[in-house]
C-alpha cells in the first residue's frame, strides 16, 4: 500500500511529516509489565510519532555498548515507529563515574542522558559534556536540584499548600538549568534541556540563546495543557474556564509527574517560548507505569504520564486557543527535535491528522501498557488518522482510510 498525501489532503485532512519524540520511556529491559519496545512503538504510531528516542533508565541501565547493540537489534525486529536509543551518561545512572561514552556513541547512541537522575557532581557533568562534544552527540539533561526538590510530589505553590502535599519549587528546576547552561558554556558542548516546565527556565534559555550558546530545549504536551490545579481535581485545560470543564477527583496519582504540573503563568510562558523559538521541540516524556505503581496513595505513586497517544490533541488545543500558530507547533514536533538531535528527518514519514475529530482516551483502547493518564474519559479534539513510516502506512486510525488508499 503506497502513500499519496494528496488523497488525504483532498479529504480535508492535514498531512505533515512524521513526529520525532526526543524523550520516550519504553521500560525494556526490566519493567516489561509497564511497556515494551513493541507496545511503545505501536503507541507512538497512534500518536503520529514515526521516530522515538528511548531513555536509558531501564534495568539494567543502557550504559554499555553490548546492551545498546542488543536493544538496537530488538528495535529492528518489531514493527511500529523507528526507535533510537539514548545511552546513560554515568555507569548505572548512579552519577559517580562516566559510562564509556565514546564507545556508546560508536555503537549507535543518539544522545546521552541520566534522565530522572541528574548528574549532581558539577565536575563530572563538565567532563560528560566534554566527552559528548568529542563524540558529536548532545546531552539531554533533566534539570532538577534534588536537594531542593526532595520529598516534593507536586509543584510548590498555593495548590500544594491547600492540598497539604510537599512541593517542588520552580527554583529546583531553574537553579539546575542555570548550572547546566554555565557548564555547557565552559565545555563548549551541545546541551539539550528536556521537559522544561517553568517560566524562569524558559527565560534562562532565551538569554543563553541570545548570547549565542549551543543550547536547545523541549517542553511536554502535558505541561503545555495542564496546571497544578489538576492535582486538586480540575480537568480544565489551561486555555479553558473551570466552569465549562469536567471535574476529576483530587489526589489522582495520574496527575503526578516530574517535573510537576505548574501554574497557568508557567504554561503561558512555555507557549511564548514555543512562539519565539526559544523552545525547539515538544517531547512527550511518555512514562508508562503498570497499575501497581500508580494505583496507590498520591505520595507513594510513581511519577509519570503515559503521553504518546494524546500528545497531538493537547497541543492542538493550544493552537485552537490561539496560543501559537499551527506551523510552529508542527515544527516543534518534527524539524525542531531532529535539529536538537543533529539528525536528518527520515524521508517518507508522514502523519495524517483530522483536526476536528472528537474522541475520548479509554484505558482499554490505548496501545501503550501505561494507562496512567488523567485524560482517560476526557473529550479531546484532534486525532491521528494514519501514520506512514518509510512510505508504508503502518497505522490506520479511521475506518475507510485504507479504502481511500487502495482506490489509488
Ligand atoms: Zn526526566
Amino acid at each position: 500500500m503506497s502513500f499519496d498525501r494528496r488523497v488525504f489532503e483532498a479529504k480535508g485532512y492535514l498531512v505533515v511529516p512524521g513526529f520525532v519524540d526526543l524523550h520516550t520511556h519504553l521500560r525494556e529491559p526490566g519493567f516489561e509489565d509497564s511497556e515494551t519496545i513493541e507496545t511503545g512503538r505501536r503507541a507512538a504510531l497512534r500518536g503520529g510519532f514515526t521516530t522515538i528516542c528511548a531513555m536509558p533508565n531501564t534495568e539494567p541501565a543502557v550504559d554499555s555498548p553490548g546492551l545498546l547493540k542488543e536493544l538496537i537489534g530488538r528495535g529492528h525486529d518489531v514493527g511500529g515507529a523507528r526507535v533510537l536509543f539514548v545511552a546513560a551518561i554515568t555507569r548505572g545512572r548512579k552519577g559517580r563515574e562516566l559510562a564509556d561514552m565514546v564507545e556508546l556513541a560508536q555503537a549507535g547512541a543518539v544522545a546521552f542522558s541520566d534522565d530522572g537522575s541528574p548528574v549532581e557532581d558539577a565536575r563530572l557533568f563538565r567532563s560528560a559534556l566534554e566527552y559528548a562534544r568529542a563524540s558529536g552527540r548532545p546531552i539531554i539533561e533533566h534539570a532538577q536540584d534534588l536537594a531542593l526538590s526532595a520529598k516534593g510530589v507536586m509543584h510548590e505553590g498555593s495548590v500544594s499548600a491547600r492540598l497539604g502535599l510537599p512541593g517542588m519549587p520552580a527554583a529546583a528546576e531553574e537553579a539546575a538549568v542555570a548550572r547546566d547552561l554555565a557548564l555547557a558554556r565552559l565545555a563548549g558542548a551541545r546541551l539539550h534541556l528536556t521537559h522544561l516546565s517553568t517560566a524562569g527556565s524558559v527565560e534562562l534559555v532565551r538569554h543563553a540563546k541570545a548570547d549565542g550558546e549551543s543550547v536547545t530545549c523541549d517542553v511536554t504536551p502535558h505541561h503545555l495543557a495542564m496546571t497544578d490545579e489538576w492535582v486538586a481535581g480540575s480537568r480544565a485545560f489551561a486555555w479553558e474556564g473551570e466552569d465549562r470543564a469536567p471535574r476529576g477527583v483530587p489526589y489522582d496519582s495520574s496527575t503526578k509527574v516530574n517535573p510537576p504540573l505548574r501554574t497557568r503563568a508557567d504554561v503561558r510562558a512555555l507557549w511564548a517560548g514555543l512562539e519565539d523559538r526559544t523552545v525547539d521541540a515538544i517531547a512527550t516524556d511518555h512514562a508508562p507505569h503498570s497499575s501497581v505503581k500508580k494505583d496507590v496513595e498520591f505520595d507513594q505513586a510513581a511519577f509519570g504520564i503515559s503521553g504518546l497517544e494524546s500528545a497531538l490533541a493537547l497541543v492542538l488545543g493550544g493552537v485552537r486557543a490561539g496560543w501559537a500558530p499551527l506551523e510552529t507547533v508542527i515544527d516543534a514536533l518534527t524539524t525542531g527535535p531532529a535539529r536538537a538531535l543533529g539528525i536528518d528527518r527520515p524521508e517518507g514519514d508522514w502523519v495524517v491528522i483530522d483536526r476536528d475529530a472528537e474522541w475520548m482516551p479509554r484505558a482499554d483502547e490505548l496501545a501503550s501498557k501505561g494507562k496512567n493518564t488523567p485524560l482517560i474519559g476526557r473529550t479531546l479534539i484532534g486525532r491521528v488518522v494514519a501514520t506512514v513510516v518509510a512510505g508504508e502506512v503502518r497505522y490506520e486510525g479511521v475506518v475507510g482510510v485504507a479504502e481511500a488508499i487502495s482506490r489509488r
